[in-house]
C-alpha cells in the first residue's frame, strides 16, 4: 500500500504513510502545484486544515494527480472557531466540499483551546463522524496529556493521532511515552524546526558522513523513531530532497547525538495551554 513506502497502523487499525507533505503557509492558489509536485515524486500523505484556507488547491492537486482515492491519505483540521458539536458536523461537510471527497482519511481538532473548554464536544462530533463512515481516522494536535486523559476519560474513545511540535531541539520525551502507553500515534509538526536546525554542527556532520543533507538527516531521525513527519516546501528540489530517504538509515550513535540537542528552550509554536484562535 501507498507504493511500498513505509507506513504505520494506527490504533484503530487503519494504515498511514510515515513520510508526509505539510502545507501550512502554501496559498490555495499556489496549492495545486506545490501539491502535485509531491504527489508526483512519490509523497502519499498531505497535512492540510481548515485554518491554511488551500484545501481548495489541495483537492485540485489530488483530482489532477490521476491518482485513486486509496493511493492518497489526505488530512485536513477543524478551524478553531468552529468547535462545537455542530459547528463541527458543518466544517466538516464546508472541508469536503472544498476538497472534493466524500470521505476523509484524517480529522484533527486543531488546537485543544482550553479556556473555551468545547473539546469534549467537539470529539464527540468526531467519533460521530467516524461511526457515520465519513473518516477513516480521528485524531487532535497540540493536545497535552491533560487534554488527551479528559477525551478518553469522558468518550472512551482514544484518538489514533495527535500531531504536536516535535523536532531535534524540542523532542517531547515524556509527552512521548503518554502516548506510547495510551497507543496513540505522534506526527511531528515542524519537523524541520522550520529550518532552523539545518545549521547544528552536529547534524551538518552527520550529514556529510553519509554524503546526505541535513534535511534528509532529521526526516530519517524522525522514522527511525516511528514518528509521522511532515516537512512542507514549494520547491520543487528540496519537495523531492525531503522525500528521498527511504535509502538510508542512521545508526545508534548519530541518534544519541541528535538525542543530545534537545533543548529546554527550544520550542518554536505557541503553548497548548494558552493558545487562542488564528487558525
Ligand atoms: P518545517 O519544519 O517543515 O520547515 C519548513 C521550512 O524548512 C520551509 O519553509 C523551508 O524554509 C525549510 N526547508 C524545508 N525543506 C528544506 C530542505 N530540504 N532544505 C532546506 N530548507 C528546507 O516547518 P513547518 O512548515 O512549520 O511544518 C511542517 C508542517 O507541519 C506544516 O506545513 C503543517 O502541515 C504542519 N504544522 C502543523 C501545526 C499544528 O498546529 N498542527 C503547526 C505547524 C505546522
Amino acid at each position: 500500500m501507498f507504493g511500498g513506502q513505509p507506513v504505520l497502523t494506527l490504533n484503530d487499525g487503519i494504515m498511514i504513510p510515515q513520510l508526509g507533505f505539510g502545507v501550512w503557509q502554501v496559498e490555495d492558489k499556489t496549492a495545486p502545484a506545490a501539491v502535485g509536485e509531491a504527489l508526483k515524486v512519490g509523497y502519499r500523505l498531505i497535512d492540510t486544515a481548515q485554518g491554511y484556507d488551500n484545501e481548495q488547491g489541495v483537492g485540485e492537486a489530488f483530482r489532477a494527480s490521476g491518482l485513486g482515492r486509496d493511493d492518497v491519505f489526505i488530512t485536513t483540521k477543524l478551524r478553531n472557531r468552529e468547535q462545537g458539536y455542530d459547528a463541527t458536523l458543518r466544517a466538516f461537510d464546508q472541508s469536503m466540499q472544498k476538497l472534493g471527497l466524500d470521505v476523509l482519511d484524517l480529522f484533527l481538532i486543531h488546537w485543544p483551546l482550553p479556556d473555551l473548554n468545547t473539546y469534549v464536544e467537539t470529539w464527540k462530533a468526531f467519533v460521530k463522524l467516524k461511526a457515520d463512515g465519513r473518516i477513516r481516522s480521528i485524531g487532535v494536535s497540540n493536545f497535552n496529556p491533560s487534554h488527551l486523559e479528559r477525551i478518553i476519560g469522558e468518550t472512551g474513545v482514544t484518538p489514533s493521532v495527535n500531531q504536536i511540535e516535535l523536532h531535534p531541539r524540542f523532542q517531547q520525551r515524556a509527552v512521548r511515552d503518554f502516548h506510547a502507553e495510551h497507543g496513540i500515534t505522534i506526527e511531528s509538526w515542524s519537523p524541520l524546526g522550520q529550518g532552523k536546525v539545518l545549521s547544528d554542527p552536529v547534524i551538518q556532520a552527520i550529514a556529510e558522513k553519509y554524503g546526505r543533507s541535513a534535511a534528509q538527516v532529521i526526516l530519517r531521525w524522525h522514522l527511525e523513531q516511528g514518528l509521522i513527519a511532515i516537512p512542507k516546501s514549494v520547491t520543487p528540489s528540496r519537495i523531492a530532497e525531503n522525500f528521498e530517504i527511504f535509502d538510508f538509515s542512521l545508526d545508534a550513535e548519530d541518534m544519541a547525538q541528535i538525542d543530545a540537542l534537545d533543548d529546554p528552550n527550544g520550542k518554536i509554536g505557541p503553548d497548548p495551554e494558552t493558545f487562542h484562535f488564528k487558525f
